[in-house]
Parts: C-alpha cells; structure tokens; sequence
C-alpha cells in the first residue's frame, strides 16, 4: 500500500506529514511517495524526506499511484479525477460547507475522510487536527498582537519610567483561547477572559487570568463540549460588558465560535469607536463571519487608530510545529485504517465512521448524509 503526500497549494505552507511521521508510517510496512518540493515551505526538503525512506516523485506519480494520499486543504475536482478509483482521499476538506465537493466524491464512488470531522471524544483527542490547530492559532494571535501594539506587554520599572502591563481581554477560552491567555501571561500581561461554558471558568483561572462573568448563559451537555448559541438578551448584556472592558483593554484576541453556524458578534462598532488609540482587535472567528463588526477575513485595517487583523491561515504561519502537530494527529488517525501495512475500514469504529465523507457512493457521516439530501 502506497501512501502520497502532495505539495499544499500557495498559500499554505504546512505539509500533512514531515519525514519524522513519514518513517513511522514506512515502519508500519506502507511505502511512501513524496512530491518534489512538498515539504520546502515547512523547512524539509527532498533529501530529508529520502533519508526516512521515502520515495520523490512528480506530482502527477503521486496523484496516479498512490492507494491514500494525505493532504491538507481540499484537493482540485479535477485531481481527484486522476486518482486511482479505490484510493482514499484525507484532508481537512470542509466537507459539510463544501457541498460541491462532497457530491462529487460520493458520486464519484470515491473513499474520503475529511479531518475535522475527527469527533470530539477523549479517544478522538489525539486525531484532533481543529484542536492541534487551535494551538497554534491562540499562541500566533497573542505574538500577532504583541507585534502590532505600539507598547509593552510587561510591566517594567525602569530609570525611564515605569511602564504598565499590557491588559488583554480574550474572549472565549477554547483550545485557542487558553493558548492566547498563557502566551500573553507569559509575555507578561494582565488577562481578562470569558466563555459561555462554566467549565472554562477553572481552566482560565487555573491559567492565571481574571473571568469575566455574565449571568444567564445557555449550555447544553449533548452539544459535546461546545458552546451552543445564546438568547438575544444574553448576547446584549455580553455585548454591554465586553463595552465595558474594552475601553480599558490594550488587546481583545477574539476566538468564540458555535460549530456549523455564523461565529456571534460580539465587538459591537461603537466598541470599537469606544476604545483607546494605538490598542489591536485580533479576532480568530475572522472566517467563520468575525465575532467583530468591523472584521474583514485576511485584512487588517486600522479604525481611527484601533487595529483590527482578521486572520487568515494563521495556522500556516508556524509551519513547521504546525506540520509536525498534523502529522502526529494523522498517524493516530491512520493506526484505525491501516492493519498490517494495508487499508482496513472498519465502519463500526466511531471514530472511523464518523470522519468518513463518504465510502462506495454513499454518505458515511451522519450530517454530511443529512446536508447532501437538502
Ligand atoms: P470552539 O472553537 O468551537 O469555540 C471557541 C470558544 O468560544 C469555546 O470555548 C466556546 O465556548 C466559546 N464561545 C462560543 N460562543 C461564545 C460567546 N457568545 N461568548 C463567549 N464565548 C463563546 O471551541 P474549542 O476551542 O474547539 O473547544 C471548546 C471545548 O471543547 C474545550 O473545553 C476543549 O477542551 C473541548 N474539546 C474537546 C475535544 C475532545 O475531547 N476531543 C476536542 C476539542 C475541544
């Protein structure tokens, strides 16, 4: 069995595999086809993926021979047509958002996972890619942060003066949020933070930081750990306390999103307008509609004189712990698909069925079978 790695496409440069989960995967008795250049952007080149007994090969090789190929973002409809027939397909794909994608493979009888399907179970835990992904991305949008504000995030007493700590607001404190809270901690600043879920109360405190609390807020067990959406008049008073702390806040790293819908607005305008000169909005939901009112997705623009980055791909800005951290995640994956060097697809896993697009022309997941019939 033959598994491919592809060169992402321009604007990414993480890889799915780097050579170090590469030989662990030839260990398992697969062999391993690399394209040129796939790992260039994530600091590994050609030789390095060699060496862990890889195979290079132009992309087209990759495409035609491989039996699984691992990638990231969705791959081109028309390179899925030049894939083998019964070879399987894994990416981080937007399988539930990318309806035109989905058809295709399930008409196309194709066999595909799509990686942030990965369910939220503690045995799913180490496949979790989103989570892996979070990470990097709090971690970033604090340094992102620190490096647009126009002064210190430690306090420091000096023969110049005394300087004030940076004061940051996060708010929701996911897997992106607690990792934004440590690195501002760690660079020195005062936090404040605030979730919909009890539960992140503890972690945010256990981390060092204030919580900000706003009585009333909906949460639902069966919603497996996520937040659930709120009533309008909780969204109001929340908006009226992020108001309120905003005027004092330097930062406000934005992360709060709600699976499968629009991510709340919560940074109302006249927050913005309200805020001090020189402070920096990073807000993390940039894509999922922005949890700002004045957010654009990949643009940073500066309102009288309040910054406010809505990211991108920020995950692809660390590339190589970001690679590293997928291809870990990938590994615990495929231990579930590959037995004795051979795919192996056991349906009755969770895990398995759950992050299945789509196998033999039918809708694997259940909430891919439910989006396709509409
Ligand atoms: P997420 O990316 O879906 O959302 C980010 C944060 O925004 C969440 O903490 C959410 O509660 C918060 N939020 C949503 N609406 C909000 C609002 N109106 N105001 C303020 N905050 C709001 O979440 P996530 O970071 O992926 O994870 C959330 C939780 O699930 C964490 O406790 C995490 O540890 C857990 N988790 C478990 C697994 C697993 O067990 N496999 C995997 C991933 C996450």
């Amino acid at each position: 069995m033959k598994v491919g790695i592809l060169k992402e496409p321009k604007d990414e440069a993480r890889v799915a595999m780097l050579p170090e989960a590469v030989k662990t995967l030839i260990s398992w008795g697969a062999e391993v086809c690399v394209e040129t250049g796939a790992g260039q952007t994530a600091y590994a080149d050609d030789d390095a993926y060699r060496s862990s007994g890889a195979e290079i090969k132009q992309r087209a090789e990759v495409l035609a021979e491989s039996d699984m190929i691992c990638g990231i973002q969705a791959l081109p409809l028309e390179e899925i047509s030049k894939m083998k027939p019964d070879a399987v397909l894994l990416g981080q794909m937007g399988a539930l958002f990318n309806s035109e994608l989905t058809k295709f493979l399930i008409e196309q009888k194709r066999t595909a996972f799509s990686m942030e399907l990965v369910p939220r179970t503690t045995r799913a835990q180490s496949m979790d890619v989103l989570s892996s992904m979070a990470t990097v991305l709090g971690y970033k949008a604090t340094l992102l942060a620190a490096n647009s504000l126009p002064r210190f995030f430690p306090m420091f007493m000096t023969a110049a003066g005394s300087i004030t700590p940076a004061r940051v607001l996060v708010i929701g404190a996911g897997v992106a949020g607690l990792q934004a809270i440590a690195t501002a901690k760690r660079l020195g600043a005062t936090v404040f933070a605030f979730d919909v879920r009890q539960a992140a109360k503890e972690e945010v405190l256990s981390i060092g930081a204030k919580f900000i609390d706003v009585a009333g807020a909906t949460e639902d067990k069966s919603a497996g750990g996520y937040a659930v959406e709120q009533s309008a008049d909780f969204i109001q008073r929340q908006k009226d306390t992020i108001h309120e702390h905003a005027q004092k806040a330097d930062i406000i790293i934005t992360t709060a999103q709600i699976p499968g819908r629009k991510a709340p607005l919560l940074v109302e305008e006249r927050t913005v307008h309200a805020m001090k000169a020189g402070s920096v909005i990073v807000d993390l939901a940039a894509s999922s509609g922005g949890n700002c009112a004045l957010t654009q997705p990949d643009q940073t623009k500066d309102i009288n004189g309040v910054r406010i980055i809505g990211v991108g791909n920020l995950a692809a800005e660390l590339p190589q712990d970001a690679s590293k951290m997928y291809g870990k995640n990938y590994l615990n994956f495929l231990k579930l698909i590959i037995k004795d060097g051979a795919i192996n697809l056991n349906f009755e896993d969770d895990i398995v069925l759950s992050t299945c697009v789509c196998h033999a022309g039918e809708a694997k997941n259940s909430r891919i079978a439910e989006m396709i019939k509409q």
